[in-house]
């Protein structure tokens, strides 16, 4: 819970009431719905409240009018039980789930763009620091959301979706945005129900291409004719050799490093000379030695690989965002986006569900840069500003103002 005061949280519950009784017909509705077991937080509680067991969308919706939760989730998981304690449900099966968190990928503008405030003081200070310098109370953190790292999240599913779809040949997949930093991936084609965690991982290892050696790509010491990784050859082997084409030719060394973070990097220096003037149209793998065919073939791994929480995917029990709820850290809608429009999806327009063309005055102790519809608010720092509804939601939801 990231509200400042208590009068914050109740107004902002009052419009996600509204949000659910006006529009409640547009949350999604888990199939076999009798099955999953659904949980939530409330706005005044730090619990979550679960193994709730619903017969019918109609109670769905009725549950989110009444209770207009802070967050609501359902489960991946079928049950027979789907109200009974976690030992007792009867496992049925479970869909495929993947979360992309930017917060879990390396994203530089991080460290400029979090910082901390003192909520009795309403003063802000740096990410690194640890209490008020003027009441010495604890400090809280406020993690902000950047262009940045909602475009390399969006990356991330890109790159999810294409393995799912081409190599693993599912067809069954929802795509939803957080509605704060990241993505969620549901793959329900009936032969991923019943799998275990441990056929789960080892599609999680699929995905990021853990264990993926150049020994089994054909690229060992002596290089034999025909075996070598191809633009057009399916799953990892083409895929290797289109990214690894595509970082010769850019022949950015700084990525290379950075992405294999290895420093016999400079054997490849040597080799990316040799290759200088040479017309690229396939990967010049018998150009390059032994080493750097294995630094290319990881970093080339490592940048088309996605980067998922592998916790998730491999928890036959998660619960997961309900699709079109909101989301209670930010107030905006967690989007279903059809798979193929992810490149159209705009989260600075889209999820968002607030009113735009009602204000409200409150009080910002700090706030990064804000773009929501056609309004664009530069970053504000103390004072008291008169914001559209659903951007004054988005800084109380995150702790970084209050009402005045
Ligand atoms: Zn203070
Ligand atoms: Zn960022």
């Amino acid at each position: 819970m990231s509200f400042i005061k208590y009068d914050d949280a109740a107004f902002v519950q009052k419009l996600f009431k509204r949000y659910y009784f006006e529009l409640s017909g547009d949350v999604y509705v888990p199939e076999r719905i009798e099955e999953r077991e659904f949980g939530y937080f409330t706005f005044a509680e730090k619990v979550m409240i679960r193994h709730i067991g619903l017969t019918s969308s109609s109670e769905l919706r009725q549950m989110l009018v009444e209770k207009a939760p802070l967050h609501v989730y359902h489960s991946a998981a079928l049950y027979k039980y789907p109200r009974a304690p976690m030992d007792q449900k009867g496992w049925i099966g479970s869909e495929l789930a993947f979360d992309i968190d930017a917060d879990h990928l390396k994203t530089p503008c991080k460290k400029s763009h979090d910082f901390k405030v003192c909520r009795s003081c309403l003063l802000d200070y740096p990410a690194d620091a640890e209490r008020c310098s003027s009441c010495g109370a604890a400090l809280e953190k406020v993690e902000w959301v950047c262009e940045d790292c909602l475009e390399s999240a969006r990356n991330e599913a890109r790159k999810l979706l294409e393995i799912l779809e081409s190599d693993l040949g599912f067809e069954k997949i929802r795509l939803a945005f957080s509605g704060n930093r990241g993505y969620h991936v549901i793959v329900s084609d009936e032969h991923v129900q019943g799998m275990g965690q441990q056929e789960r991982r080892e599609i999680i290892d699929y995905v990021m291409a853990a264990g993926l050696e150049p020994r089994l790509l054909g690229l060992e010491r002596r290089l034999r004719d025909g075996v070598a990784p191809d633009l057009g050859d399916p799953g990892w082997r083409g895929r290797i050799a289109r990214q690894a084409l595509q970082l010769l030719l850019s022949g950015d060394l700084t990525e290379i490093y950075e992405l294999t973070g290895d420093r016999r990097a400079s054997a490849l220096v040597r080799d990316l000379e040799k290759l200088r003037g040479i017309t690229m149209d396939k990967v010049p793998w018998n150009i390059l030695s032994a080493s750097s065919r294995r630094i290319v073939v990881s970093a080339a791994a490592k940048s088309a690989a996605a980067h998922v929480d592998a916790v998730v995917t491999q928890d036959v029990h998660r619960l997961i965002r309900l699709g079109n709820s909101l989301n209670g850290k930010t107030g905006l809608r967690a989007q279903l986006i059809n798979p193929n429009n992810l490149d159209d999806f705009d989260p600075a327009w889209d999820p968002v569900a607030l009113p735009m063309d009602e204000e409200v005055h409150v009080k910002v102790i700090r706030s990064g840069e804000i773009k929501a519809r056609d309004v664009q608010i530069p970053p504000i720092s103390g004072k008291v500003v008169k914001l559209p509804l659903a951007t004054a939601v988005l800084l109380l939801c995150r702790g970084a103002a209050t009402l005045p």
